[in-house]
């Protein structure tokens, strides 16, 4: 954990941010066809184990199902991080990676995939940041920023969650979020409940 903190710390306030970050805004219902590929980063966090394995194997066997598409090139996972629960206290601790990718798909379309992930994983949902199998989120689409009905990027919970930024940061100290570094506000979070197991 110390490295990757080190790491960051000595990142942080030091990346240049651009004066002014210009997203780009979405807000159309439907999507794109035929565009530029994008670089996105996937939120993946589990704590239960079912006949398909444990939540560290939910994980791995999304990043291959994800290497395995044409249509999704570039895929690389984070350190995978135990975390405490966000929500109710009783149950399991969580595993939680981030996983970088570029893809054509445009975002309604890679929601989609990200939901097909935690299908495959036999996600049953129980109660609100309550036990899963394996959730999966679409952090960041490029620099975009959505408003959707099914979709908020970047995720709405982004900034708060040191189990996202800290392997967000881990994968990319340069980027920017809403203005700001990511190495920013990932060192100033608190990092108790949060161990680097890989
Ligand atoms: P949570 O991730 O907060 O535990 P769920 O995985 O059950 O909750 O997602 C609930 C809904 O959040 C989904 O049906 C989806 O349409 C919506 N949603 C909005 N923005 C996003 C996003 N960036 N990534 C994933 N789901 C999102
Ligand atoms: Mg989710």
């Amino acid at each position: 954990m110390t490295n990757v903190r080190d790491k960051l710390l000595a990142t942080a306030s030091k990346t240049a941010v651009p004066e002014s970050t210009n997203y780009s805004v979405h807000s159309r219902d439907s999507d794109d066809q035929n565009q530029q590929p994008q670089r996105c980063y996937l939120g993946l966090g589990g704590n239960l184990t079912n006949e398909l394995g444990t939540p560290s194997e939910h994980i791995h066997q999304a990043v291959a199902t994800l290497q395995a598409r044409d249509d999704i090139s570039h895929v690389r996972l984070s350190s995978l991080y135990a975390s405490k629960p966000m929500g109710p206290q009783d149950q399991p601790d969580f595993i939680n990676a981030v996983v970088e990718i570029e893809t054509s798909l445009p975002p309604l379309a890679l929601l989609a995939v990200c939901q097909q992930l935690e299908q495959d994983a036999q996600r049953v949902r129980l109660r609100r940041w309550g036990e899963r199998s394996l959730d999966v989120d679409l952090l960041l689409y490029g620099d975009q920023q959505i408003s959707l009905p099914t979709l908020t990027v970047p995720h709405a919970g982004i900034r708060e969650r040191n189990f996202v930024l800290v392997p967000l940061a881990e994968l990319n100290p340069s980027l920017v979020i809403h203005g700001s570094a990511i190495a920013d506000y990932a060192a100033s979070q608190d990092w108790s409940g949060l161990t680097q197991l890989t």
